[in-house]
């Protein structure tokens, strides 16, 4: 299962401040290890709070000469990066399987759609667009800017090392932010590699870094000062810590929580489909997906004709090496994950859950030490269960039998977690219902994972998702910029003298 903690050991990742590398200065790091083998990988460096400092330092300093660039200027940067993204995809798709375990595939389809924000931000000139009203009053014009905020910092979770800085950083620097990125310390070999790409595609030093770290770095970031706001996405009692301790220090913060995601299936359903969609949604990339369906909601008698279908594909998964390109399930992404996971399967049988497929102890020949564990299937889950009300965040998809619809939708409104939901239906008026009355932010009809495409915006409700605005997007314009209205008029226009009543636009 690979050595010890290695604490004090020389980190071999480091810190990318300033336009360039820098090695971790703390003596504090960490073991990176590679899921498949369970061997340590690398050493990653955690930062101190005087590298922290470093790093805003850096990037307050960059800020006035970036949020003067014109949005074209640096739409054009982005433009560079996304070619250099695109020749280097495969790259980075093999370092994601290689850290997080994910198939490689799937790496590359997530490598994709961070690509797809960095499109979008492309866009900054058409996005940054405000607008403007002539005459708002004899002679005065009114008109809005959106301005960049400063120094901004995303805090990033381990299941998506790509995508999801991806989600925050291309838009914040479209605005004209300078933006410093704090990786989950499981996977952080991309980061940097992103952040060689950024420096050759020509944005300058200081805008865009990348400091490693764990709480400590977390914490320096949301008290510093210089910091204008913080973007983080994560389990819900980091999300509410970052949510409360960035307010509470006068930041714009939006913190994207964790996840139960319900798939409610009616009896007119398609079930090949249902079927399909309940395997690849509850364990491609072995559950570690804020988006990943760990509930299914089994409406009148589906579930009878459901469930030996379910066991039969959940029994016949593919688990082994990501690289490998058979494997339709990697590994969990640490040891420790992989014991939380199967403590909670051991929950549900105590809890009398029916226990149908039991993927504990699974062992992958040639990779004994790996961190693999299977599919794991329950029937008969109830919500008062802890494997029902609590995240998982593994392949192990719960069953939930109800009667009807409206005993359905009462069972999703009812949790505490809101990120997406899925309905499978073949009847437009329950699609329609189901949309409409569901309280959750990301809804597919007959699609598993809705997750936006980049110019919709990504969020949950609830307590999967702390503040206002959700990711990318629209609304990501909207957090990286602030609003100034601006109201002109010229002395040639129409005198009007001291004016002592709210002015109207007579
Ligand atoms: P995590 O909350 O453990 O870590 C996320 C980040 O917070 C990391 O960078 C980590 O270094 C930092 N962190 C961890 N503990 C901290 C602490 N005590 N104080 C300050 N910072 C701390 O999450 P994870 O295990 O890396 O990722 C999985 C979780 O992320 C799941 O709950 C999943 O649902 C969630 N997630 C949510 C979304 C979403 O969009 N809502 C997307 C992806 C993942």
């Amino acid at each position: 299962m690979g050595g010890p903690p290695a604490f004090n050991s020389p980190a071999d990742i480091g810190h990318f401040i300033g336009g360039q590398r820098v090695a971790g200065l703390s003596g504090r790091s960490q073991p990176v290890w590679n899921p498949a083998t369970g061997a340590v990988a690398r050493q990653v460096a955690l930062a101190s709070v005087d590298e922290v400092d470093v790093a805003v330092a850096a990037a307050k300093a960059a800020f006035p000469a970036w949020a003067e660039a014109p949005p074209l200027k640096r739409a054009r940067i982005l433009n560079q990066f996304l070619q250099l993204l695109g020749a280097h995809r495969n790259e980075l798709a093999a370092m994601i399987t290689a850290e997080h375990g994910k198939v490689l595939s799937d790496a590359q389809g997530e490598v994709t759609r961070g690509i797809e924000i960095v499109e979008f931000a492309c866009g900054a000139p058409q996005l940054l667009k405000t607008d403007f009203t002539d005459q708002v009053g004899t002679g005065i014009d009114n008109w809005v800017l959106r301005q960049p905020l400063g120094v901004v910092a995303g805090i990033t979770p381990f299941n998506f090392p790509v995508m999801v800085p991806m989600w925050m950083f291309p838009v914040a620097l479209a605005c004209g932010n300078c933006f410093i990125l704090k990786p989950s310390e499981r996977d952080p070999s991309p980061s940097l590699l992103i952040a060689e790409l950024l420096r050759q595609a020509g944005l300058p030093e200081g805008v865009f870094s990348v400091v490693q770290g764990d709480k400590l770095a977390v914490d320096a970031l949301l008290a510093h000062p210089d910091v204008k706001a913080v973007s983080f996405v994560g389990s819900t009692p980091i999300a509410q810590h970052i949510y409360e301790t960035g307010a509470r220090h006068g930041k714009r913060v939006q913190a994207l929580g964790g996840a139960k995601n319900h798939m409610v299936v009616m009896p007119d359903a398609d079930l090949d489909q249902a079927v399909d969609a309940l395997i690849g949604a509850a364990y491609g990339s072995a559950g570690e997906r804020c988006m990943a369906i760990s509930v299914a909601v089994l409406v009148g008698d589906v579930a009878d004709r459901i469930m030996p279908r379910l066991a039969e594909r959940a029994r016949a998964l593919k688990i082994g090496d990501g690289m490998r390109p058979e494997s339709e399930m990697g590994p969990i992404v640490t040891a420790e994950a992989r014991a939380r996971i199967e403590g909670y399967i051991a929950i549900g049988v105590e809890e009398g859950a029916a226990l149908v497929v039991d993927g504990r102890g699974l062992s992958v020949a040639g990779h004994e030490q790996g961190f693999f564990t299977g599919g794991t299937l329950f029937d008969h889950v109830t919500p008062q269960m802890r494997i029902y009300k609590e995240e998982i965040f593994g392949p192990v998809l719960g069953c939930v039998r109800v009667k009807d619809f409206a005993e359905a939708v009462a069972l999703v409104n009812a949790h505490e977690f809101a990120n997406g939901v899925a309905c499978f239906t073949r009847d437009g008026n329950i699609a329609r219902e189901f949309s409409r009355r569901i309280e959750v932010g990301m809804v597919g009809i007959n699609v598993p994972i809705p997750v936006p495409m980049a110019w919709h915006g990504f969020g949950g409700w609830k307590r999967s998702l702390f503040g206002d605005l959700h990711a990318y997007g629209e609304e990501g314009v909207r957090f990286y910029t602030r609003q100034k209205s601006v109201m002109q008029r010229w002395p040639e226009s129409t005198p009007k003298g001291a004016e002592f009543v709210m002015p109207t636009s007579k």
